[in-house]
């Protein structure tokens, strides 16, 4: 089967590979109907040392199960299923607490020797506490949007739950990416009143504001800062959603938090060191968050994209054949493209 394979920064291809199958009795094959690239792969993109064996790709897809082990109970061949990110068991200390990203059985996709999901078929282990199996067909209209419940809808979700979006709060969301974006339509499902974007991509600005964005701050660093204040009285918003991960978007994260709010972060920090640790201190600001455990999300945020509440299929700005996505690579890089989906 193809399957993409990065090799080094910028070096990404589509390679044929073993054909994936199921190995253990609790694994799944799925065909991958739809995959996408995700702002996180862009950080391997931009730094990987050189490998000769490289990298599998991939951790979001729609698909088909095609084959199933012995022991796997709640799916059949041809049920159509999303598959978040990360795979667990659903059956462990930490999956019953609703973090599936720390199951004592899991692991992530796209990662070790395990397959990624921007490839014709994935081998998913533990596949009846991962995968979910989906009331609409492979081609549905909602499919982008049930996509999202792989990784951007969930994190952004994660982002807010952090943060501790409520009623009432004023919450601001560091970065226009799929996940910030994710992270609006999330804040204003949580009841926010107020939702500040910070960002100044005039397409991405458009649908935050359509997805519920209140204001937008356009400016960057102390600027950004002292904007968000004047919005908020002086005061600093409630809840922060940090969506990106650097040094700077953390220092202004915790900038504009107000004494006793939260800070949730979802970008992958890439500092070994957390920024502005000590303003955060003095304010009694709380900074939560890490991989979002999107699996223990799905059966809350499933209702609202099958009744329409929600689109957040539409932050997919561009799709691609498996052939074409070195070149979504290189489009979600240059940010020409907030997310690109991938069609085999
Ligand atoms: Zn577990």
């Amino acid at each position: 089967m193809r399957a993409t394979v990065m090799h080094g920064a910028g070096d990404v291809r589509i390679e044929n590979v073993p054909d994936a199958r199921p190995i253990e009795p609790t694994d799944a094959l799925v065909v991958v109907s739809r995959g996408c690239i995700c702002g996180s792969d862009l950080w391997p993109y931009k730094t990987m040392e050189h490998s000769d064996t490289g990298r599998r790709m991939g951790h979001e897809a729609i698909g088909v199960v095609e084959a199933i082990g012995a022991d796997v109970r709640t799916m059949k061949a041809g049920d159509v299923v999303v598959m978040p990110f990360a795979y667990s068991d659903g059956t462990c200390v930490f999956c019953r607490e609703g973090l599936h990203t720390s199951c004592i059985h899991g692991g992530f996709f796209g990662a070790g020797d395990g397959d990624g999901a921007q490839a014709e078929a994935v081998r998913v282990p533990q596949a009846d506490g991962t995968l979910v199996v989906l009331p609409v067909g492979a081609d549905d209209v909602l499919t982008p949007s049930l996509l999202t419940l792989s990784d951007v809808m969930g994190t952004g979700h994660h982002a807010a739950v952090a943060a501790e979006v409520g009623p009432g709060k004023a919450v601001a969301v560091v970065g226009d990416g799929a996940v910030g974006l994710c992270g609006v339509i999330a804040a204003r499902r949580l009841g926010a009143e107020q939702i500040i974007i910070l960002g100044r991509h005039p397409e991405r600005i458009a649908l935050a504001r359509e997805f519920g964005a209140t204001d937008v701050v356009s400016e960057r660093g102390d600027e950004a800062v002292e904007r968000v204040r004047e919005l908020t009285d002086g005061l600093g918003v409630h809840s922060v959603l940090e969506c990106v991960g650097l040094e700077q978007s953390m220092l202004t994260a915790i900038g504009i938090t107000r004494a006793g709010g939260a800070v949730g972060r979802v970008g992958v920090p890439q500092d070994e060191t957390m920024p502005a640790s000590q303003p955060a201190f003095y304010s009694n600001i709380t900074v939560g968050g890490g991989p979002a455990p999107v699996r223990a999300y799905i059966e809350e945020l499933l209702p609202d994209i099958l009744d329409g509440r929600i689109e957040p299929g539409r932050v997919f700005d561009r799709a691609v054949r498996l052939d074409e996505v070195p070149d979504g690579y290189r489009a979600m890089n240059d940010r020409e493209a907030i997310k690109v989906m991938v069609e085999p």
